[in-house]
């Protein structure tokens, strides 16, 4: 077989599918650009699990008219000029990837209008390609609705899951950046009914409460550790919060929220000899690193992050958390061991 380039379409279409997966990426990926954005009002609208309809509404700073045909291309970004700003990057996007790949795997409108400018643009993109732009009046803020995922990649599609899942699946993720972006108000709505809505006061425990009532939130502990270079804020349950899954022990670094086993196991280690081996405490843990720990470029999702030293990490973050209980009364060590 002779060796040929592949074309821009098909190198697209290749690297779409990293980043975009299901119709969960794209709401991430439109979410992550509103906040980037600066919004502190996002709607997001699906229709059939965001099969047929993804749309996320914010009001953020906008692209202007000129920068717009420009962000849908592949590496084209606002938020990142060199190597080195990764070590501090402080949006959760940077790749310039998402909206390219979005593009490339459905049919996209977009409205947005950028502060400075009077009016502001429509385009459609579809299969990738910009088929028109043109100027319109708009609030402030950006709306992209994205029609017929994968619609030009069948085997994607068909890999899907039915669209009540792919529902659930869009509402954890609402729900996770919710908590990481507590000052933000955030709408969910799902085939004409609202399934999340926040207030955006900027409280934690606020949306912790809209999420799992006022009984659970009355039973969570406050975080508030530092041992440098770490710091934790957050929540960590008392005993009567004990679950027998994981899915309550959500973790933030910088912000971003990510999964990570080895986090979960020193949390479980920190209640040892307060709970059973089945049984698992609750925990909302936002853990603040120095950038330079890090390195979120690992995956074009971002949600698996490396920690670098995280033997440490994890060893401080377990002491945090038994040092909190402790405080807590919530165990009374003896031997003062850690
Ligand atoms: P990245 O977020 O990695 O920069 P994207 O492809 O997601 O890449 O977006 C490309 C660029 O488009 C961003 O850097 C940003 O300048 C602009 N952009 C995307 N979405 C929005 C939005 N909702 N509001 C304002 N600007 C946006
Ligand atoms: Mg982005």
């Amino acid at each position: 077989m002779k060796i040929k380039m592949l074309n821009n379409e098909t190198i697209n279409k290749i690297a779409a599918g990293e980043v975009i997966i299901r119709p969960v990426s794209v709401v991430k990926e439109l979410m992550e650009n509103a906040i980037d954005a600066g919004a502190d009002q996002i709607v997001i609208i699906i229709e059939a699990g965001g099969k047929n309809r993804i749309t996320v509404r914010d009001n953020g700073c906008g692209i202007s008219y000129d920068d717009l045909p420009l962000a849908f291309k592949r590496h084209a970004t606002s938020k990142l000029d060199t190597i080195e700003d990764l070590e501090n990057i402080n949006s959760l996007g940077f790749r310039g990837e998402a909206l390219s790949s979005v593009s490339a795997v459905a049919k996209v409108q977009i409205i947005t209008r950028n502060d400075p400018e009077e009016l502001g643009s429509l385009a459609i993109f579809d299969g990738g390609k910009l088929i028109n732009q043109r100027v319109c009046a708009y609030n402030r803020g950006t709306e992209i609705t994205v029609r017929d995922l994968f619609f030009n990649t069948p085997a994607r599609r068909k890999h899907m899951e039915k669209d009540k899942k792919e529902e659930l699946i869009v509402r954890d993720l609402a729900q996770k950046i919710a908590i990481s972006h507590s000052g933000i108000r955030i709408q969910v709505n799902c085939n004409d009914r609202i399934v999340l809505d926040t207030k955006g006061t900027g409280n934690v425990i606020d949306v912790v409460k809209e999420l799992y009532g006022v009984d659970i939130a009355n039973n969570l502990i406050p975080l508030d550790y530092e041992n440098k270079p770490m710091k934790l804020t957050g929540f960590v349950g008392n005993l009567k919060t004990l679950r027998n899954h994981r899915e309550d022990q959500i973790f933030f670094i910088n912000g971003r929220y990510i999964k990570n086993n080895h986090l979960a196991q020193a949390l479980d280690e920190a209640y040892e000899g307060y709970c059973m081996k089945h049984q698992h405490p609750m925990g909302i843990i936002f853990i603040e690193l120095p950038g330079r720990m890090l390195d979120v470029n690992i995956h074009p999702a971002k949600t698996e992050i490396k920690i670098l030293n995280e033997s440490l990490v994890c060893l401080l973050f377990k002491q945090g958390i038994r040092e909190t209980l402790r405080n807590a009364n919530l165990i009374v060590d003896v031997g003062g061991e850690a």
